[in-house]
């Protein structure tokens, strides 16, 4: 089954559940109930909400996928819920007989208190991924317990990463990135992380065609507190994924499309060995996730006589509650930019930064605020016009750019 066929039915098999990122682990209890297969709690997390193991198939091959271990990185969890969708209804054979050759254990959101909270963090306010060795959190003791009970063949590590990384050194957001985590300082390929990169190989082959030039490869530099580094060294194949920026998927639907995608396609070269074939080459063709994006870059505009280009990020601030978020913007940078890209980007040739004040009353509907028709400031918000010839071109109002 390749990558772009199951992207063609999934729409039959998503969960209609899922509509937002923001969903709470109370909120996917009874989608766990209800998934159609065998159910168990395996420990309950530092608040002590339950954590549960859905175990599909009886094959002798032990496969172990885990999602929102970063509380904020839901989009593998609405994934698992698909998939599990995909085994139970599937009547083409193919959910058949993965579920003959694997047994599969999901465990969807493994940090539920950083869910509730949609951080990153656990409650005890630690990096679930850096606690490998250490185990202070009980969902990290769960985590390794789980690796070595099951001694999975193949693990996945699901995460979400931040959305202005690029595919290489280029304007293309990295959509989806992988990592065959490594089990040492020096970097080795032993047979164990030689499968994970193949896996991986064969998955960006099908992604290609799916979403060219927008996959990357996270840096392999080796962490000993991580939960992925230490699995590949436990001996089990660990394939970190990770679902990055996609345009205007804010709410990461269509990678989370991309995600059933690539777990059945996964699966399906594991179950059939296929993956054997790719080398390391392959892999590393991949381009590597750079840091070379803003939300926001115009270019050429001038600020006080001093022509410059101005990198503005935008990033999400959780509600009370962490169901909902609002925008906020930050002046990244300035000066020569010309190394980076936006993933959007306005040639502003020579304009005019000026303040918001001169135009308030064309932007009423914005609701701006007294401290928004402040100066252009560095590591401030975002909120400024640009002007050529007395007529401004375009406002940046909190980050994003109206075209006047
Ligand atoms: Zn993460």
């Amino acid at each position: 089954m390749i990558l772009e066929d199951l992207l063609k039915v999934y729409p039959e098999y998503r969960h209609p559940y899922f509509t937002h990122r923001r969903f709470k682990h109370a909120e996917i209890l009874p989608l766990i109930k209800e998934c159609g297969f065998p159910v168990q709690q395996v420990a309950s997390s530092y608040e002590g909400r339950k954590i549960h193991k859905i175990t599909a198939g009886t094959g002798s091959r032990p496969i172990l996928l885990w999602s929102q271990m970063h509380g904020n990185e839901a989009t593998a969890t609405m994934a698992i819920f698909d998939i599990l969708n995909y085994l139970r209804k599937d009547n083409s054979g193919f959910a058949q007989q993965l579920l003959e050759v694997f047994t599969l254990h999901f465990v969807p959101m493994i940090n539920p208190d950083g869910a509730q909270r949609f951080t990153r963090r656990t409650a005890q306010q630690i990096d679930m991924n850096r606690d490998a060795l250490a185990l202070a959190c009980p969902e990290s003791v769960l985590l390794k317990k789980l690796v070595k009970e099951i001694k999975p063949e193949f693990s996945f590590n699901l995460h979400d990463q931040n959305v202005r990384y690029a595919a290489g050194l280029t304007p293309n957001q990295a959509a989806i990135s992988f990592l065959a985590t490594a089990y040492n300082e020096a970097r080795e390929w032993n047979e164990t992380r030689t499968k994970a990169m193949q896996v991986i190989s064969h998955l960006n082959e099908g992604l290609q065609k799916v979403i060219p030039n927008r996959v990357g490869r996270f840096s392999d530099e080796f962490e000993p507190r991580a939960f992925g580094d230490n699995i590949q060294k436990w001996g089990s194949s660990l394939i970190l994924v990770e679902s990055g920026g996609n345009g205007e998927d804010t709410e990461k639907m269509k990678l989370r499309e991309l995600n059933f995608a690539i777990l059945l396609s996964a699966l399906a070269s594991i179950s059939s060995n296929s993956y054997q074939h790719y080398q390391l080459q392959d892999y590393e063709r991949i381009p590597t996730n750079e840091k070379c994006l803003f939300d926001l870059l115009i270019r050429n505009c001038t600020l006080d006589g001093t022509l410059m280009d101005i990198g503005v990020n935008i990033d999400e601030v959780n509600n009370d509650d962490a169901t909902d978020y609002t925008l906020t913007s930050t002046i990244e940078d300035m000066g020569d930019l010309s190394t980076f890209w936006g993933i959007k980007e306005f040639e502003a040739n020579g304009a005019e930064i000026e303040t918001l004040s001169g135009f308030s009353e064309k932007l009423t509907k914005y609701k701006l605020q007294e401290s928004d028709f402040g100066r252009l400031e560095f590591e401030k918000k975002a909120n400024f016009a640009l002007v050529k010839n007395q007529k401004p071109l375009a406002f940046v109002i909190n980050g994003q750019l109206i075209e006047a």
